[in-house]
């Protein structure tokens, strides 16, 4: 365990890599093929400063206006950051997310997918997308239905032109995340798309095992919000 007198997010940070790199190591990955996102929301320049001055250089967040406040200073002073957006879309910000952002996690329903398409056109730019998929087939939870998922795919890739990396899930808050880390894994598998987005600060080490080359980190590096 780390010393709580000396854990900052930058010893922080140097212990969530190790850990990524040892449970790659375990299960017989190339560390370099997981990604670590550090994920900074409701977190200030003063917090973040450090663990970009550490080394690190890609970041997340969930919501399109925090970042807008945050990232543009950010990004002229380190222009080799990427920020990813990890968290739900509405429409209406689409075009703020796609000026903003590198890569989208959350493209989880027609009207987001043609939005993006759009706004990638506009701004031509293209983005790193992820389909956002339901594992737990929660009712209230984003993400569009395992069932749906190749149609979907298939939508977004044939009528709109987006190219899709990977699939992303945020597994039920009381069930086994392994189980469905297996399943998104699958799936991606199937629908033969390379990047898988998941893992959390409290399951990182198991994404990791199923295939995750994106992990999304933010407490265990930033510290309680
Ligand atoms: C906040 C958030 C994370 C990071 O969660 P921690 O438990 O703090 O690591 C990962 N993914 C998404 C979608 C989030 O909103």
């Amino acid at each position: 365990m780390t010393d709580p007198t000396t854990h900052t997010p930058t010893t922080a940070l140097a212990d969530v890599q190790a850990r990524i790199a040892a449970a790659a190591h375990e299960a017989g990955r190339e560390p370099a093929t997981v990604h670590l996102i550090a994920v900074s929301k409701t977190f200030g320049p003063e917090a973040i400063l450090p663990v970009i001055e550490a080394g690190h250089r890609l970041f997340g967040e969930n919501r399109v206006q925090e970042a807008k406040a945050k990232w543009p200073d950010l990004r002229v002073r380190f222009p080799d950051l990427l920020l990813h957006l990890i968290g739900p879309l509405q429409s209406n910000k689409t075009r703020e997310a796609v000026a903003l952002f590198d890569a989208i996690h959350t493209v989880d329903r027609p009207k987001i997918a043609r939005a993006i398409a759009d706004e990638q056109k506009h701004q031509c730019k293209r983005l790193k997308l992820f389909i956002q998929v339901n594992t737990g087939e929660e009712p209230q939870k984003a993400g569009i239905a395992p069932q749906e998922a190749a149609s979907f795919l298939a939508h977004c890739r044939d009528d709109l032109s987006l190219e899709i990396a990977g699939l992303m899930c945020i597994p039920p808050q009381d069930e086994e995340p392994a189980v469905h880390f297996a399943f998104l894994a699958k799936l991606a598998d199937e629908l033969k798309l390379a990047e898988l987005s998941m893992g959390m600060s409290g399951d990182f080490e198991t994404a990791v095992a199923f295939g995750a080359t994106y992990v999304r980190v933010g407490s265990a590096i930033f510290g309680a919000r």
